[in-house]
């Protein structure tokens, strides 16, 4: 089976900790490794992780706040030095490029990773959408104290065959390939069987990632519906003052999102140094999602939840 997988590289917001790096995610996703907000230690919480730089095929970036972004030096240098072959695009938001030029140019070394740079100016589909990769990635503005975006990566329906169906049709063996790459078969006694006749619409799987910002309209549209979210709750409810005035979220409110959108499985990071227990950011979440609950630590690996047809 391909494998669907969030590896959590960190979880601390602003400074690391003790015992949690900046922040750091890899989604892999089929042949696919989408690194979003790469912060200061990503290169070696990767190779903590078994995560190597051959595997990325995306970088996908937030904001351009050090926690989300100063990593991006160490890991484009590793992928230089370690001679990848393959075209890595590189998305953020176009006003943080000056930034970005910074952090791909930030000491002397050889340039040999094939980067494409998208700064993002408007919400949409992030290019170049390649027909084997699977899926949509999306991108939505979202309200922090600089520009920042969050991101939705959809996986388009498809069709799944149903046994019963195929039997009753008569199709069976070689038949099925055939049915399935040209949509149509015609069996031995000269009826032509389709695609649609013998199978069931297969809903797509998705995934959100949205990290700092105050509650606004794109978290619920970035969420809606997804199969994982991966979400910043900074702060706990008790300072929900606090994190509207810095431009973040509480693990009420990122929960609550979560349970009316309809989310399957929910991971909460992105922590404040402020609190040592991280067990409050759990049963503050508990309190209004009753779905897959995380609360990450470094090195977690959180899968996909299998489909549901
Ligand atoms: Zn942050």
């Amino acid at each position: 089976m391909s494998r669907r997988e969030l590896v959590v590289l960190g979880t601390a917001s602003q400074v690391p900790t003790r015992t949690r790096n900046h922040n750091g995610y890899v989604l892999f996703w089929d042949d696919e490794a989408v690194l979003f907000d790469p912060g200061e230690g990503t290169q070696r919480q990767m190779l903590r992780a078994g995560v190597s730089a051959t595997d990325l095929t995306r970088i996908a970036i937030t904001h351009l706040h050090g926690d989300h972004s100063l990593g991006l030096a160490g890991v484009v240098q590793r992928i230089s030095l370690d001679g990848v072959p393959h075209t890595i695009p590189v998305s953020f938001p176009a006003s943080g490029a000056a930034w970005v030029d910074h952090l791909i140019d930030a000491t002397s070394y050889h340039h040999r990773a094939d980067l494409e740079l998208q700064p993002l100016a408007e919400d949409g589909v992030v290019w170049p959408v390649r027909p084997e990769q699977g899926f949509t990635l999306r991108a939505e503005r979202l309200e922090h104290g600089v520009e920042a975006f969050g991101y939705r990566l959809d996986e388009p329906d498809g069709r799944r065959m149903v046994p019963a169906l195929l039997a009753a049709a008569g199709v069976a063996g070689p038949a099925i390939g055939v049915l399935q790459r040209e949509g149509r078969v015609v069996t031995g006694d000269g009826r032509t069987v389709r695609l649609e006749d013998v199978s069931a619409r297969r809903r797509g799987q998705s995934f959100a990632f949205v990290m700092d910002t105050r509650l606004c309209d794109a978290v619920f549209s970035l969420a809606r519906g997804v199969d994982l979210l991966v979400i910043e709750s900074t702060f706990l409810d008790r300072d929900r003052e606090l994190a509207h005035a810095f431009g973040h979220l509480t693990a009420l409110q990122a929960a609550t999102v979560a349970a009316e959108c309809g989310v399957r499985s929910l991971v909460l990071t992105h922590f404040s140094q402020r609190y040592q227990d991280a067990g409050e950011f759990w049963a503050e979440a508990r309190t209004v999602f009753d779905g897959e609950l995380t609360v990450a630590e470094d090195l977690d690996r959180v899968q996909v939840p299998p489909r549901v047809h």
